[in-house]
């Protein structure tokens, strides 16, 4: 079963608007198993339309419009179906006595194009509106699936999910279940991950694997469809053990999670507070922390040492560490750690120093960084980075390789 999504609309070509209904169906396809292989987007002209619709109809068995069922001349997309299919159309009464009701219950007077919105291709399921005047449609002939939605998303959105989609999955009668799980990954990029995993991505059919790039992380999909939800899991297991024995050094989370939510779970199920030393990232790592709701428990406090004064004055750096090796080295942040975790009273220090660039920092290049870490009696570990990137991106990195020094 493959499909194609028409949007139609002048607007969408003459970029005022995005075309996020496309966007919002392709997702929901992509998890009712069903393949979305080409967008179209056309004006509000009934000669393109039709050229639309002739080109879908050889290379699609399911073909959704959005857009063009309201009451103004311009739309004319049930007409043009309708046309080209020499179906008529025909006035639903459930569509009518909605239309009527709204418009009594804004208290306004319905004009009379306001009719024109019940009218529904003949043979077609109605799909209620819930949100708006123009109900949606789903028919089918003997080779295609035809699907209408009104344009506005916060009536097709709805109008999709609550009644097109069962009545898609009872016309497929797709029982499977499908199901899938994201794995994330720090510290690898995505060229590297898909060299790793090359042969894994291609073999599989059923569970599928799929990359995706996103801020300093990789993250895999896995989908896998089975009749029986547990063996669908199980399918997704096997892959991910497979997927893990090769990589899993660089696994820290599933779903929607984050590094930072990762650490402050497992500061919480250790019972261990925090207290930051930050230096080049300027307070961001405890912005970031403070943003998990229950952080209050784990975060004792923290210090913005930007000034190498700072440095030494409130978190003790000694003079001679400053002066031998400067701000941005391994020493300079052992001492912030530890000192800043004994200050805050905390069981962790964590203490970030270096170079955001763009310009060089005692000679040292931007996109240098060195994260120390004390762990309660544990001796201090200082990690040092050459990172990449503009200023912003060397600061978010910073960051994020300090949470994922933490949970290692
Ligand atoms: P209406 O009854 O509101 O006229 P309609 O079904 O005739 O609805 P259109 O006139 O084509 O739909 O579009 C109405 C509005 O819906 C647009 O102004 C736009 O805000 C939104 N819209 C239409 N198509 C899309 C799309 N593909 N993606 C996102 N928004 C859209
Ligand atoms: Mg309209």
């Amino acid at each position: 079963m493959h499909a194609e999504i028409i949007a139609v609309g002048s607007e969408l070509l003459l970029g005022q608007i995005v075309n996020t209904n496309a966007r919002f169906l392709s997702r929901t396809f992509a998890d009712m198993g069903i393949n979305v292989f080409y967008h179209t987007v056309v004006g509000d002209n009934a000669g393109r339309l039709k050229a639309a619709i002739e080109i879908a109809e050889n290379r699609a068995d399911m073909i959704i419009f959005t857009g063009g069922l309201g009451p103004t001349k311009d739309d004319l997309t049930k007409e043009t179906i309708a046309a080209h299919l020499q179906r008529p159309l025909v006035t639903d009464e459930r569509a009518m006595e909605s239309i009527e009701a709204y418009f009594k219950r804004v208290g306004r007077t319905m004009s009379e194009n306001n009719r024109k919105q019940a009218l529904v291709i003949e043979g077609s399921e109605v799909l209620p509106n819930d949100h708006g005047m123009a109900p949606g449609m789903i028919f089918s002939t003997e080779n295609h699936i035809y699907m209408l939605f009104p344009g506005p998303p916060k009536e097709m959105e709805p109008m999709f999910l609550t009644y097109a989609r069962p009545n898609i999955m009872n016309k497929l009668q797709v029982q499977e279940k499908i199901i899938s799980r994201v794995l994330r990954f720090f510290g690898i990029g995505e060229s590297q991950l898909e060299t790793e995993i090359d042969d894994l991505i291609d073999a599989q059919t059923n569970p599928t694997i799929a990359p995706l790039a996103g801020d300093g992380e990789v993250t895999l999909r896995i989908t896998a469809k089975h009749q029986s939800e547990a063996a669908a899991a199980q399918l997704i297991d096997d892959t991910e053990k497979l997927i893990l024995d090769r990589v899993g050094e660089y696994f820290y989370g599933y779903d929607e999670t984050s590094l930072m939510s990762e650490l402050a779970r497992l500061l919480k199920e250790k019972k261990l507070t925090i207290a930051a030393a930050e230096s080049l990232t300027g307070g961001m790592f405890e912005k970031e922390l403070t943003s998990i709701p229950g952080a209050g428990s784990l975060l004792m406090g923290g210090v913005v040492c930007y000034h190498p004064q700072v440095k030494q004055n409130v978190l003790h750096v000694k003079e001679e560490t400053i002066a031998h090796h400067g701000v941005v080295s391994t020493e300079c942040a052992a001492e912030l750690a530890e000192n800043v975790a004994s200050l805050m009273n905390a069981d962790i220090g964590i203490s970030f120093t270096g170079v955001a660039g763009p310009d060089e920092l005692e000679g040292k290049p931007a996109g240098t960084v060195f994260i120390g870490i004390k762990v309660k009696d544990r001796p201090v570990q200082v990690e040092e980075l050459k990172l990449a990137g503009n200023r912003t991106s060397i600061r978010i990195r910073t960051v994020q390789h300090g949470c994922n020094f933490l949970l290692k």
